[in-house]
This record gives C-alpha cells, structure tokens and sequence, in this order.
C-alpha cells in the first residue's frame, strides 16, 4: 500500500523536477556502474612498469611518478568521482524506490572497495617493481629485512593518507544520499498533504529545492564540484571541502616522493644515527619557496643542513628533528627537499665539537 502511494507522488513530483531524468528512475532502472567494467583497464601493465623502472633509474623519478599518476591514478579516480557525482544528483532529483536507493548505496560501497584495492595494488607493484630499487641503491641499502621495513612503512603511510580518506568519503556520500532521500519522503508526504497540482504544485517544489541547497551546501558541493571528501576539523575549528580527485593525485605523489626520505629515516634510526643531512633533491624550479625549507637550507652545522633523529641530538647540536621539521611543512607535497645519511667520518667531527 504505501509503496504504491510513493510511486504516485514521486510521480507527480518527480515529473516535474527533472522531466530528462525520469524515464530511469520510474522504470526502476538506476544505472549502477560496476566496478570491473569501470575500472577494466585499471591494472598496471608489465610494460609500464619496465618504463617507469627505466626512468627512475635514470634519475628521472619524479617523471616516472607523474608519469604513472596520469595513466593509472587520474583516470580512474574520475571515473570514482563522476560516478557518485551522478549518484548523488539521482538521489537530488526526487524520492527514488526503495530498491533503487538501496542499490545506489551498495554501488558506492563496492567501487569505494574497488577503486582503493586497484589503487593499493598499483601503488605497492610501482614501489616495488620500478621505484625501490634505484633507492636501496642510492642509500646503500642491502639487508632484505631492511628493505622490507621501509616498505612496509611507506604502504603504512600510503593506507593512512588514502584508504582512510576513501573510508571517509564513502560514508559522506551515502550520508548525502540518505539525507536527500528522507527529505524527499517528507516532502512527498506535505505535498499530498496539501493537495495541490499544476503553477503551486511547482512553486512549491522549487522552494523545498532552494531550501534544500541552504539547508546541505556540502552536498550541492560535493554534486556539482566533485568535492566529496570533507576534511577533518582544521585547527581554526572550520573544515574543508576538496575534490577527491585532487587529494587522492596529491596523497600518491607525495607517498612516492617520501620513500627515499622514508628509507634513509628507516635506515638512520636502525643504525642509531644521531642526524642526517637535509639537501636539495630535485633540481627543477620550484614555484613557491617553502620558508622551512629556506631556513633549513640557511642553517648550517659544520657546513651541512642537519635534522635529528632524536629529540636528545636536536638539543645537542641546536637542531630541529626530522618531525619537527615535517609539522612546519618540510616534505609536503611538491617539497623537492629530501635527507640522506653522513658520514662517520662528519659525525666523528661534529661529535669532537659539540663534546
Ligand atoms: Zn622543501
């Protein structure tokens, strides 16, 4: 009984929301995309992975990433984010069947799940088939479970900034999909009330819809801007809206470009180093200077920009940690700065000095 009562008012309602749209909501025919179809060609081939391999070990690593990013990040997360943009304005355009706004959500659900499994697959095969290798060298690292911490650390860093935020994601969409759908039933169930047709009927629809976008800004954010992903509270107490896509293409970059930085830390600290060198590791121009960056350079010990391991060497030698220096925004995105090992024989001096 009441499911009848919905298709009627959604009818009437729906019908003069969006005429375009309605032919698919009305035939119970939301079209789910499936995630084998959309992300078909998703997978890193052999090839590539030989080519990017090729680049980084010719010092062209931040190619290779950029490279990697557009063909096997960007595409796909697209495709992520056009699909629930689309998803999202189903549930906008008027009170869907039950069936159909379960399906919408069990789709957002399974290409969330597909899209961070490609994304982690790929990632792990472009860290250890083209980009490792060329670092271990760089850094003189041989120990296999050496090798094998770093990596670890760097996918643990790559699932923190990426899984959790398509986590995230996920339940802000289907919070957005839910939320426009209950207002809709209610809606539907005043304008029955009221029982009105034709000039009011329309009147009155356009003002729930106005209401709607002032009542849910972030949700006609995330429809028409693809900013899906909400930030956690910033420490100003307000929060951001991004574009997905933006923040995944950024998270990857920056990941890729931490696992030397990652490497040389991991190394660092299993050798009990007291510090490492801070240098410039790519020599492209940058667009904006980071002041951290341009103090650290400024700032020499015994001729070397130095950051420490540990609290104790920081206050020994009037240094910053390596984690103080990345809270001030030291190796953040499109940071070109990175760190390496000293030698004893500069420890040994440094150490005669500070005695
Ligand atoms: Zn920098």
């Amino acid at each position: 009984m009441r499911t009848e009562q919905d298709q009627i008012l959604w009818f009437q309602f729906g019908a003069l929301l969006s005429k375009a749209k309605m032919p698919t909501l009305e035939n119970n025919s939301i079209r789910i995309k499936d995630p084998q179809v959309l992300f078909k060609d998703g997978s890193i081939s052999e090839k590539d992975l030989k080519h990017y391999k090729k680049l980084v070990d010719s010092g062209e690593q931040e190619q290779a990433i950029d490279e990697y990013i557009e063909k096997y990040v960007t595409p796909y997360i697209e495709e992520y984010q056009t699909t629930i943009q689309n998803y999202i304005s189903q549930a906008e355009s008027g009170q869907l069947k039950r069936q159909d706004s379960h399906n919408l959500e069990k789709s957002v659900i399974l290409l969330t799940l597909a899209f961070v499994s490609l994304n982690t697959k790929n990632f792990e095969s472009f860290v250890s088939e083209s980009l490792s290798e060329k670092i271990f060298i760089d850094n003189m690292i041989k120990s296999a479970s050496l090798k094998k911490m770093i990596l670890d650390q760097t996918l643990s860093q790559f699932n923190q900034l990426t899984q959790n935020t398509m986590l995230e994601t996920q339940s802000n969409v289907l919070n957005h999909i839910r939320t426009l759908q209950r207002e809709m039933i209610v809606e539907n169930q005043k304008i029955s009330s009221l029982d009105i047709i034709g000039s009011k009927l329309s009147e009155e629809i356009e003002l729930f819809k106005k209401s709607l976008r002032k009542k849910y800004p972030d949700i006609y954010m995330a429809m028409e801007e693809g900013k899906i992903l909400k930030s956690s509270i910033m420490a100003d107490g307000t929060s951001r809206n991004f574009k997905l896509k933006n923040y995944t293409e950024m998270s990857v970059r920056t990941t890729l470009l931490n696992v030397d930085r990652t490497a040389v830390e991991v190394d660092a600290k299993v050798s009990n180093d007291e510090v490492v060198e801070f240098y410039l590791r790519d020599h492209r121009t940058v667009k904006d200077a980071r002041e951290i960056c341009m103090y650290l350079l400024g700032d020499k010990v015994n001729g070397k920009s130095l950051l420490a391991l540990t609290e104790e060497a920081a206050s020994t030698y009037g240094i910053m940690t390596i984690a103080e220096a990345r809270g001030q925004g030291a190796f953040g995105s499109y940071c070109r700065h990175s760190i390496k090992r000293v030698s004893n024989q500069f420890m040994k001096s440094l150490k005669g000095e500070y005695a």
